[in-house]
């Protein structure tokens, strides 16, 4: 079987470290590029040196932005006073897609997984309670997915915000144990939201 050139071996190479796509499949993906008008893979290329150009995290909540603050946190109308805590971006549009949430959120990017080698000081909390106080938030909802590690850090921060005295919420009611928030259907994670409970360490 004839190599690959090069470049085409390169592509392949960096398409299949990209989540579930294998050896093969992205080397059907480097194929597909070669195959379309060149104008794809210009736009492709383009596209990815825009998302490193423009986009960062958000000063507040580190959701993604193209500017300091988030379309969320830059919203006058959303309720300040309460703040949303999820593992990931995706889980945030899932929630943004229920519309039925109006307050702000502090997004992880990730959860506590000591055996991963992932604690507290690897995850997006540290102006966390620096933003609580000074939003004078009424309520913390802590939405990361119910499996064994979501539902560690979920305890770590009761213990880590009591001082703060905020009541604590967890959502609860609708979500499958060991469910990731990004695959709920809308209708399951609005009744979770409405459903929460409240949090203790
Ligand atoms: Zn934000």
């Amino acid at each position: 079987m004839p190599v690959l050139p090069p470049a085409v071996d390169k592509l392949a190479t960096l398409l299949s470290r990209l989540p579930g796509v294998g050896t093969r499949t992205a080397t059907r993906y480097a194929f597909f590029v070669l195959s379309e008008p060149d104008d794809y893979a210009r736009s492709l290329g383009q596209a990815l040196d825009d998302v490193l150009e423009h986009v960062r995290f958000c000063r507040h909540c580190h959701a993604l932005s193209e500017r300091q603050l988030c379309d969320v946190c830059a919203d006058p109308t959303r309720d300040t006073t309460t703040v949303c805590v999820v593992e990931t971006v995706q889980d945030l549009i899932a929630i943004e897609k229920t519309g039925s949430y109006r307050g702000l959120y502090h997004v992880l990017h990730g959860v506590l997984a000591p055996l991963k080698g992932v604690g507290p000081d690897q995850l997006r909390l540290a102006n966390l309670e620096e933003r609580l106080v000074a939003l004078g938030a009424g309520e913390v909802i802590v939405a990361t997915s119910t499996d064994v590690e979501g539902e560690a850090t979920a305890l770590y921060l009761a213990k880590r915000l009591a001082p703060l005295k905020v009541p604590l919420s967890r959502i609860a009611t609708g979500i499958p144990m060991g469910g990731e928030l990004e695959y709920l259907d809308q209708s399951t994670l609005s009744r979770a939201l409405s459903g929460r409970q409240a949090l203790t360490a």
